[in-house]
């Protein structure tokens, strides 16, 4: 299989269902990943939440989605394709065409799926043209990944009179050192022995436990000078986590760096959506969560007070996405979307949609 797609009799049927329920044109991500030849997996669909306009035979989608989805995205998966829905025939306009030409310009192995309800078709860019292609159902291997945990702790100086946004840039920069500083002096085990960066990762299970080793305490910044009011110490510390998708054969210098790459990108997350309590004088970071849906993984941030309202719409979205699941058969499937759902909107205070959740999952 070259320039293939691999789209799993469940995607099909979520994508069919979800057209043929609307009165509306209908648009979505398919989220997934690609192989060196070009062959495109589709992991699962995502609905869209945000329409630049939407009627019976057209959908234009925000095209913030694209910032939004690739934010919620662990390394090793992406966007790898759209889907729309026709109301009669299923066919690839030219305004489909332009839609994926410029799509493709980012991403070119990028796929486009139409249907109306009943028939589904696939398309990708083969030599510069729009062609059809018949994609392959057959059920994908579940994902191998492996979860990262490093516990990074540092004291910062805060003026008392410091802007909020010039805190966080502190805490960032003190954190940043504190974790540069943390993986240099850290090495891969796995069942208890050192890896080498040369090592090519053969059979990895996923769950096996890659080992980090935590870093110290950071001596405190002495740039006070530059603070507004008052300095204040404050200790500062979280637990930055990373889940990445492992291929076979692929070398440990490269997982190091996808690692590394996830751990630098969730440092500026929890501090992004972090909050400084002048009177406690103690910095809060937000916290990550991870939710498993299909064979995608999303990443997800759980600050003090509100929660990114972009993040909690798709959310919000993805409570219908199990119900999908659950009527389709999918009932494995929807639980576990479920159950991350229901962690995610009990953290971020919503008890109302948290209760829905576990009710749909019980039902
Ligand atoms: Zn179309």
């Amino acid at each position: 299989m070259v320039n293939g797609v691999v789209l799993e009799e469940a995607i099909k049927n979520y994508i069919q269902h979800r057209a043929a329920a609307s009165k509306t044109e209908v648009y979505g991500w398919l989220i997934g990943f690609d192989n060196p030849k070009g062959d495109v997996f589709i992991t699962a669909p995502l609905d869209c939440t945000r329409y630049d306009r939407q009627s019976v035979s057209d959908a234009v989608p925000n095209i913030d989605e694209l910032h939004i989805v690739s934010a919620m995205m662990i390394q090793g998966m992406g966007i790898v394709g759209i889907y729309h829905s026709h109301p009669r025939e299923v066919f690839h306009s030219s305004t489909d065409d332009y839609t994926v030409q410029t799509l493709a310009k980012m991403y070119p192995n990028i796929v486009s799926i139409v249907t109306n309800g009943d028939e589904t078709r696939c398309y990708r860019l083969l030599d510069g043209k729009i062609g059809e292609v018949s994609p392959t159902q057959e059920t994908l291997p579940p994902t191998n990944y492996l979860n990262f945990q490093l516990p990074i702790k540092s004291q910062v100086h805060i003026g008392s009179k410091t802007r909020h946004d010039q805190i966080d840039s502190l805490v960032s920069t003190q954190l940043q050192t504190a974790l540069q500083d943390s993986l240099e002096k850290c090495h891969f085990k796995l069942d208890g022995k050192r890896l080498k960066d040369k090592q090519r990762l053969s059979k990895l299970p996923s769950g096996s436990a890659v080992l980090l080793q935590p870093s110290h305490w950071q001596m405190p910044s002495k740039d006070t000078l530059t603070l507004q009011g008052r300095p204040i110490l404050t200790s500062v510390e979280t637990t930055l986590k990373a889940r990445v998708i492992v291929r076979e054969g692929e070398r440990l210098r490269d997982l190091r760096n996808a690692i590394e790459n996830e751990l630098a990108d969730d440092l500026v997350q929890k501090i992004a959506s972090g909050k400084y309590f002048h009177k406690e004088k103690r910095y809060t970071p937000a916290q990550t969560i991870f939710i498993k849906y299909l064979q995608a993984h999303l990443k997800l941030y759980i600050p003090f007070g509100k929660p990114d309202p972009d993040q909690y719409n798709y959310c919000k979205e993805l409570v219908n996405s199990a119900r999908l699941l659950l009527k389709l058969g999918k009932q494995a499937e929807a639980l576990i979307l479920l159950l991350g759902l229901s962690k995610y909107f009990g953290g971020v205070g919503d008890k109302e949609l948290q209760s829905e959740a576990k009710a749909i999952s019980e039902s």
